[in-house]
């Protein structure tokens, strides 16, 4: 465990993972909660989930479900949550008062035709869009008269100068001058509410510091889409007088056309992953080494990560998805996975393609696993032990030549005596060879074309000894 660069206002390192559930929990934000949840086991801290769900018209329960068992698949346990921003809004109307009262915050009674008009002058003008503080209050500054029937939001109160500054634990120090920012609203009323009064909702970058505050965060990663927001943050943050915690702001991840990943180019859903038959501990290992680096080290267990991860070494610059990685990875986690485990999940895929487990299926996969990259692939080589094959016809001209007709009928009558296991049937196959003057290619691969509906599997008489006799039998029959 090293040192963590935590001030002195926090008692332990506290990270959380913030999703918005607004759709599955995205490989992104996955690698973010990855880092996150490290950097709390590195440091004997605590890590959190909470929910964003303010943005109710896009909020579904159906995500909330996937997040929440997407962060299950990949093990990343949480010490408290999930907490739901939604069952604190009495809280956020709390502190709200309070920046009102403080003079930290205001009504504005802009309609949203107001605020169009104000941009196009200014656009107009050639000057950035901001707002103008019409509804800011200063000393000696006379307000406008409060319009009829218009529901106010409260706006932050920026400071009009100095700057923001941070040493981000990613990118280094970061500064920006409050002149560029402006009184953003940190709540809007909802629809649903009536009267004047009621606060509403807050926005993002207001319940986002009321609860890093309020849940003693100490440490926060997040994908860098949200640098813009920090200085707005960090002023809340000072408004409130409330210890600010260190911020890393991770480069987002490019899709292999060096495009930021989207659901348009390919999976970007942890559970798609779960589905294509990646492991988890396989997807950890790969979306660590997305954008960390320890040393040379490609593979790694989650424990051996926890010892590394200390916030150092993570790239300021964009990583690349490659999926052919991943599979590397995965395949080598497949390799060393039990074979029990491995059974129950290539089970899984074959129930959803509507097929059986074949039997001896532990068997099956200790034989077959090498090869396989995914637990979908896996599937792939066992379905010919439930389902019927279809040999191609190139491979039939190919290698059902009638010259080993005869001998592919003398080895299935062989089989019928033989012991059905791999020595009885390798010696029937030994002896049919001999008895025809074949070399074992000859033999093995039409067999391995007639039963497997391939040429090439591991050594024929351990593929062929799982199966059922009657089945091999009748499959070398059938020509
Ligand atoms: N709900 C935000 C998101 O999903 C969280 C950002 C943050 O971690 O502050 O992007």
């Amino acid at each position: 465990m090293s040192q963590a660069n935590v001030s002195p206002a926090f008692a332990q390192v506290r990270t959380r993972i913030a999703p918005s559930p607004t759709g599955f929990l995205h490989l992104g934000t996955a690698r973010t909660a990855l880092y996150s949840w490290a950097y709390a086991r590195h440091h004997g801290g605590e890590f959190v989930l909470r929910i964003e769900d303010t943005d109710v018209a896009r909020s579904t329960q159906d995500s909330v479900d996937q997040i929440l068992a997407s962060m299950h698949w990949l093990g990343l346990g949480y010490d408290e949550g999930p907490v739901y921003q939604m069952q604190r809004l009495a809280r956020y109307h709390e502190v709200a008062q309070r920046l009102i009262a403080d003079g930290q915050a205001y009504y504005c009674y802009c309609t949203p035709e107001e605020l169009e008009a104000m941009r196009e002058a200014q656009r107009a003008r050639g000057e950035k869009t901001r707002y103008d503080g019409r509804w800011r209050p200063e000393p000696g500054k006379v307000l406008p008269p409060v319009p009829a029937g218009v529901k106010p939001v409260v706006r932050f109160k920026n400071p009009l100068d100095g700057d923001v500054s941070w040493e981000d634990l990613v990118k280094g120090r970061i500064t920006i001058n409050n002149r560029e920012i402006d009184d953003l609203i940190i709540m809007r009323p909802a629809d649903a509410e009536a009267g004047l009064d009621a606060l509403g909702v807050p926005t993002y970058n207001f319940a986002v510091v009321v609860d890093d505050w309020d849940m003693r965060i100490s440490h926060v990663f997040r994908g860098d889409e949200h640098i813009n927001n920090t200085p707005w943050q960090i002023n809340i943050f000072r408004a409130l007088g409330a210890p600010l915690p260190a911020f890393g702001h991770i480069p987002v991840i490019l899709g292999e056309d060096g495009l930021k990943l989207s659901k348009r180019r390919g999976a970007v859903s942890v559970t798609a992953y779960e589905e294509n038959g990646y492991l988890p501990e396989a997807m950890l290992n790969y979306l660590a080494r997305l954008g960390w680096s320890h040393g040379d080290d490609e593979l790694f267990t989650r424990e051996q990560m926890v010892s590394w991860f200390d916030g150092s070494h993570i790239s300021k610059s964009p990583a690349q998805w490659d999926a052919a990685k991943l599979e590397w990875v995965n395949a080598q986690y497949i390799k060393q996975a039990a074979d029990d485990r491995l059974a129950a999940l290539v089970a899984a895929q074959l129930a959803r393609r509507g097929l059986p487990a074949p039997q001896r299926l532990e068997a099956l996969c200790a034989l077959f696993k090498d090869r396989c990259s995914t637990t979908a692939v896996l599937a792939d080589w066992l379905t010919m032990y439930v389902a019927d094959v279809q040999p191609s016809a190139e491979d039939l001209a190919a290698h059902l030549s009638d010259a080993v007709k005869p001998a592919l009928a003398a080895l299935a009558d062989a089989l019928e005596g033989a012991s059905w296991d791999k020595a009885g049937i390798s010696a029937a196959i030994k002896s049919v060879i001999t008895a025809h003057g074949l070399k074992m290619p000859q033999l093995a691969i039409p067999v391995r074309v007639l039963v497997c509906g391939r040429t090439q599997t591991p050594s024929v008489d351990a593929v062929l000894a799982l199966f059922d006799k009657e089945i091999v039998i009748k499959r070398l029959r059938s020509v």
